[in-house]
């Protein structure tokens, strides 16, 4: 846990150094309160929750399969987390993404979606999910406010699904994702983590295949090393530069298309392909200049880099009566002392948490 130290009054940086972002514009936040901006400059606008470590999948590169998850009372009830999502809104923040573990698996995760969406300043709401629950859900947590959904998907092949999940069945990601085209969850973004020897071969061809035909984005993400399982992560991990040179082999050179430095994916297209491809290279060629998250995880605490083990805690205050005003000034202190970026390549590995603690 980091010290809460205030960050420095009145000297907010108003320019980046070296950054695509160049000029920071400092906008007012919702209400007049002081924006969440970092030492770096980099405005806070986008927050990830996790809503539950607990899955009802285990994925090799997630978690270890005999994974304990919290308890339930450690958990942010309901009127927590919404009561967080008002303080960060507060200070500028207008996206949400709610992700797990496995977020839909969440109680009330309809109404906690409704709730969200009608936090005033909060303009986009998304989710991050295996899918297994979207066949029915998908319709209802549209018509509450849901913007989006990132669907997982590491192979189309069946019996590999059922290995790196451990048990899942891939038909049931198929029909979640008709079933988020048809509540309008739209553009649908299919998330790969490309792991070695499981689905770094036809399984990516397979995968980049989809997006000819269909206008959907499907990201290709490098294995990030977290927790107990590091060792497999690490010994494992696909680079970017390794998943493009495969997928151009077979479909020829990916056409760049516009990057916005924000998105953490790197944006390619198939000539002529209706859909896209991304890469998030988080490990090899880390997108930190543009970073504006900050990550709320199951437990209540503000992680302020998914890739170190700084956190404040939250909900410890908000259980013992701090007021909105006090929790906006953790979060702001919290918020500028966010670290620049990882330390991957000088062998600093967060092993405080597992990935479905954190969210991705
Ligand atoms: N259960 C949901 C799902 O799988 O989409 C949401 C939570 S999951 C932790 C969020 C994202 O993180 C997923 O796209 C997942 O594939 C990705 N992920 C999990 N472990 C990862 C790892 N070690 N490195 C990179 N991405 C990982
Ligand atoms: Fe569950 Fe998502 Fe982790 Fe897979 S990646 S085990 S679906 S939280």
């Amino acid at each position: 846990m980091i010290q809460t130290t205030p960050r420095p009054a009145g000297s907010i940086p108003i320019t980046l150094l070296e950054s695509p972002l160049g000029k920071v514009r400092i906008d007012p936040a919702p209400g007049g309160a002081p924006l969440a901006i970092d030492q770096f400059g980099r405005r806070i606008n986008y927050l990830r929750i996790s809503l539950t470590d607990a899955c009802n999948l285990r994925c090799v590169y997630c978690m270890p399969e005999d994974m304990q998850f919290m308890s339930r009372a450690d958990l942010m009830r309901d009127e927590e987390l919404l009561t967080l999502v008002r303080v960060a809104a507060s200070l500028g923040v207008n996206k949400v993404r709610l992700t797990g573990g496995e977020p839909s698996i969440r109680p009330n995760v309809v109404e906690i979606v409704r709730a969200i969406a009608q936090t005033p300043g909060i303009t986009d709401l998304a989710m991050t999910t295996n899918g297994l629950l979207l066949e029915k859900m998908a319709g209802p947590l549209a018509q509450a406010g849901l913007k989006r959904v990132n669907i997982s998907i590491d192979t189309l092949n069946p019996e590999k699904f059922h290995t790196i999940t451990r048990w899942g069945h891939v038909d049931d990601v198929w029909r979640a994702i008709s079933a988020a085209e048809a509540a309008g969850l739209l553009p649908i973004k299919l998330n790969s983590v490309v792991v070695r020897n499981f689905n770094d071969r036809e399984d990516m061809i397979d995968l980049a295949r989809l997006t000819l035909e269909n206008e959907w984005d499907v990201r290709f993400i490098e294995m990030m090393p977290f927790g107990e399982i590091t060792d497999f992560q690490q010994t494992n991990v696909v680079t970017y530069a390794e998943m493009k040179q495969r997928i151009e082999a077979v479909f020829g050179p990916l056409e760049e298309t516009t990057y916005d430095y924000v998105d953490p994916s790197r944006p390619f297209r198939i000539a002529g392909a209706a859909g896209t491809l991304g890469f998030i290279s988080s490990v090899t060629e880390p997108f930190c200049q543009g970073c504006g998250r900050v990550r709320l995880t199951a437990d209540g605490k503000l992680r302020l880099c998914l890739l170190r083990e700084d956190e404040v805690d939250l909900l410890t205050p908000l259980r013992q009566g701090a007021t909105f005003a006090e929790l906006q000034q953790l979060m702001l202190d919290g918020a500028y002392h966010k670290p620049w970026g990882h330390g991957l390549a000088q062998g600093l590995v967060a092993g405080n948490r597992a990935m479905n603690q954190l969210g991705g």
